[in-house]
This record gives structure tokens, sequence and C-alpha cells, in this order.
């Protein structure tokens, strides 16, 4: 074999298999998550305020880099007209007991992947069924925890897959007003079209409990997430009664809430999303709404 052949084809099977490394690490972080974990708690503010919210965009699994980055300033800022301490870490040694209890509201930003170690998770899990209260936005919902309480008891359903042609799509979402006893029926008003990354479930929340504040319009959606050549089972959405954002009061007066719209940096500059968001956290913190 001539030299530059032999060289031009080293050269393209090692780019070859640098792509195959390079989409095999993506892929496995997307699925199951990166194992970094922190052992060194952070040291918290001195000075609480009389609500504190504990905001967590540790991404072990899939980055949502533009949304997480978009959110913090917008938290921040309602943390600020509403007199709250907000608290941003990524560090999962702060799911500690001690720390925790410091908290009104654990809220998870897009946060993926197995972020806690064992006994990070025992603590948060141990928190929430003392009383505490969680907002999960987006990501947070998505299939790379492998938790099985955290699914059954916070998030409620079991993601199976976004659009991906398009993958952003303007859709419209419907709000109900069955739910006053429990939650201020207001934010997005009904018959918002926004656009989003819409996650498709293979399980209904609706039917372990929880509450359905909006549901998507799938009519003028594709739903479909099936990849050429690799996935070619994810053609389905999930019909009439599509949950998009739903919330359920736990034992003990514990609360979660969770919303499965915010792909977008752009949601986070939504007034009215903003507005559906600042209700969840304050309803997961026991302000506004009762679980009685
Ligand atoms: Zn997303």
């Amino acid at each position: 074999m001539k030299k530059p052949v032999k060289y031009f084809l080293y050269g393209f099977l090692g780019l070859l298999l640098i792509g195959v490394l390079f989409i095999g690490s993506f892929i496995y972080r997307v699925q199951y998550g990166l194992p970094f974990y922190e052992s060194n708690p952070p040291t918290l503010p001195t000075e609480m305020k009389d609500f504190s919210v504990l905001l967590f965009s540790k991404t072990n699994g899939f980055p949502h880099t533009e949304a997480i980055e978009a959110a913090l300033p917008a938290f921040k800022k309602m943390a600020q007209k509403n007199d709250w301490t907000l608290y941003p870490t990524n560090n999962g040694a702060v799911f500690n007991s001690a720390q925790l209890a410091k908290f009104d509201v654990v809220l998870w930003s897009n946060a993926t992947g197995r972020n806690l170690t064992d006994e990070q998770r025992k603590a948060f899990r141990a928190y929430i069924e003392g009383g505490g209260g969680f907002v999960g936005i987006h990501g947070t919902g998505d299939a790379s925890h492998h938790w099985d309480w955290y699914y059954e008891n916070l998030i409620g359903a079991h993601f199976s897959h976004h659009p991906l042609n398009p993958q952003i799509q303007a859709g419209t979402i419907n709000l109900e007003c069955d739910s006053m006893s429990n939650y201020p029926c207001m934010g997005l008003p009904n018959n918002t079209k926004r656009s989003d990354e819409w996650y498709v479930f293979t399980d209904n929340p609706r039917e372990k409990g929880f509450t359905v504040l909006y549901t998507l319009d799938e009519s003028d959606l594709v739903m479909s997430g099936n990849i050429p050549l690799l996935v070619d089972d994810k053609d389905f959405g999930m019909g009439a009664d599509h949950p998009i954002v739903w919330y359920k009061c736990l034992p003990n007066n514990g609360r979660t809430f969770y919303s499965a719209m915010g792909h977008t940096g752009a949601s986070f500059s939504e007034p009215m999303n903003l507005d559906l968001l600042e209700r969840g956290i304050k309803w997961a913190g026991k302000t506004i709404g009762s679980c009685e």
C-alpha cells in the first residue's frame, strides 16, 4: 500500500474511533449518567430567610446547559421579588438531613442522571417523607435517574422520548381547573401556544393519583422520537390525554410539583411560564394552596 493511502486510512480509522467513543459516551451519559459524586457538603449562608429554596442543576445525565443558565438569573430574580433565600448548588453532598432541613423547597432545574449517592438519596427521601417540598423541571423527569422511589413518588411517570423531527415545536397547552382546592388555577392561561421540546411518557401520572394541571394538545404536533437506523419504536405520543404539568400531595404534607416544559433557555424568560413555576414553588413550600 502506498504511504499516502496508508496515512489516509489510519487517519480515517482514528477519526472514526474518536467519533464512536464520543457518541458512545454521550449515549451512556444520557441514559445512565456519569458517576460523579461529591462528599463534602457546601457551607450554607448563615442567615436564611423564612422561605428558602435549594436550586439543584447537577447533570450527570443530559446537560441542558442553555436552559440551566437561563433559569438561574430568572430564579434569582423571583427569589428577590418574594424575599426568599435561593441557594444554587450542584454539590450533591448538600443532600444530608441537617442541611435539607433548612429548605422549604428542593428545586431540580433540569438535574439529570444518577446525581446522588445512595446515602444522599436516602437523605432526600427522608426529607420528602418528612414533609418536604419538591419542584422538578423538564429533564428531572427524563429516564436517566434510575431510581424507582423517585419516579413513583416525585415524578409519577416514566419518560419514553421526545420528538426529534422537529425537536422543538409550537404546541398548545390546556389548563385544567378542577384543581382549585389544592392550587390556584392561574399561571399560563388555557389554550396557550408555546414552543418547547415535548416529553412523551409511557404512563399517565393522572392514574397514579397526581393532579394534572396542564395537558398538551398533540393534534398538530409530530410526536415521533424515531432515529433513522437506530430507533424505530418511538413513533407515538400520549394521545388525547397528554399531561405536561402535574402535582401531588404526599404523606406528612410533603408536596411534589413537576413541569415537563423547560428545554429551551427562552422558557425562562416567558413571564407566564415563570409565573407557573413561581406558583409551583410556593405551593410545594406550602405558602399557597392546601393538601387537606
Ligand atoms: Zn430537553
